[in-house]
């Protein structure tokens, strides 16, 4: 499995080299929590977090 990454951004999990939701290059391996968020529209939680895009997000990025 290859190692994935989370944005220090904006939290997103990406196996790339940039971030495929902001496209920053801040990327940590240390995160915990795992959020599928699959319409960030009707979710709360994807309001507390900042989410607006449909995808995989870390809850917390170290
Ligand atoms: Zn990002």
């Amino acid at each position: 499995m290859a190692r994935e990454r989370a944005c220090r951004v904006c939290r997103a999990i990406t196996s790339e080299e940039k971030c495929w939701n902001c496209g920053s290059a801040d990327l940590s391996t240390s995160y915990s929590g795992l959020v599928v968020m699959l319409v960030p529209e009707e979710s709360e939680l994807a309001k507390s977090l900042g989410i607006t895009k449909p995808g995989r997000y870390a809850v917390r990025v170290e």
